[in-house]
């Protein structure tokens, strides 16, 4: 298929989380969103659900802005915190389901865990107000924060964070997470795309620990990277396109989007302001029929 020129440059964002995990925004309401900036196209990317592909899919179809399905999934690479989206992942997966569903399983102890300490710490929620919080969503450290923050324990959710639930703090209770391989392997077995998502905002001292990662993921079948996401600056997107060159990656770019939860973050709105081109999304399309 050939793009005009035009069309290779319409604005795009390929990370964008809803209410069916931690963003505040419905998958439809995502889409209409992205229908009144203008983007041409969208991928529905939530931490360890893929519950809110259908309902933006056919959103999409109706207004007008294309949709791409999608998951972020976080993996076991102590210490920088990695995440893998997965693009165009096939919907009954048992492969993609069980890790999926042991990731949302592991939450369901997790999330008691965190509140039991909370109360330790004097601040009681209970699981009613926080899975209310969550409306039906993937239930998670935001969701808590947000809690929190309505109770008076918190200013803000960033100082929820920083004081009780950021790694490390008082009330943090670590996550179960599958391997790098076996988060890939799941992934290429639903014909999904494997990218690294945000490869600059891992927490990593080093660029020379990037590309470790990035070399052991490139060996598992990664196909691409993040290379543009809100707040890079240029230095950081041009790391992110060199590592790429030098395994064989395509790039991709997205925000981020959580709607009100990070207002900093606008849909559409990449690095230093710039928008995302489609052409973008054309080559992660090429790399989904190679799968
Ligand atoms: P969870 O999936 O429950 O571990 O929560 C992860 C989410 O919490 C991330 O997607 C971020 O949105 C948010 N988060 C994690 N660490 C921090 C932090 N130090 N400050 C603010 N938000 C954070
Ligand atoms: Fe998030
Ligand atoms: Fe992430
Ligand atoms: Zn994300």
């Amino acid at each position: 298929m050939n793009l005009t020129w035009e069309e290779e440059n319409r604005p795009i964002d390929l990370h964008v989380h809803t209410t069916a995990s931690d963003g505040d925004v419905s998958p439809a309401g995502c889409v209409d969103e992205a229908k009144r900036l203008g983007l041409a196209a969208i991928a529905i990317t939530d931490h360890d659900t893929t519950a809110g592909n259908a309902e933006a899919l056919a959103r999409g179809a109706e207004v007008g802005v294309e949709v791409v399905p999608g998951v972020e999934i976080s993996i076991e690479y102590p210490p920088l915190t990695a995440h893998l989206l997965g693009y165009y992942p096939e919907p009954d997966s048992p492969e993609l389901e069980a890790i999926l569903n042991g990731l949302r399983e592991h939450r369901g102890e997790r999330n008691p865990r965190i509140l039991k300490r909370l109360a330790e710490l004097g601040c009681p929620i209970d699981r009613d107000e926080l899975l209310a919080e969550a409306g039906g969503g993937v239930v998670g450290r935001p969701h808590i924060a947000a809690v929190m923050v309505r109770k008076g324990y918190a200013r803000s959710l960033q100082d929820a964070f920083d004081r009780y639930l950021a790694k490390g703090a008082a009330a943090y209770v670590d996550r179960v997470r599958p391997s790098p391989e076996a988060a890939i392997r799941a992934l290429l077995a639903a014909r999904a795309v494997p990218v690294l998502a945000h490869p600059e905002a891992m927490g990593a001292r080093s660029e020379r620990e990037v590309e470790e990662l990035v070399a052991r993921l490139a060996h598992a079948g990664l196909r691409g990277l993040e290379a543009y996401y809100h707040g890079y600056s240029a230095g950081q997107v041009s790391a992110c396109l060199t590592l790429a060159r030098r395994y064989g990656l395509l790039v991709t770019g997205g925000t981020d989007y959580h709607g009100a939860k990070k207002p900093d973050i606008r849909l559409g709105r990449g690095p230093e302001g710039m928008h995302m081109p489609y052409r973008l999304l054309a080559e992660l399309k090429r790399a989904r029929e190679r799968l």
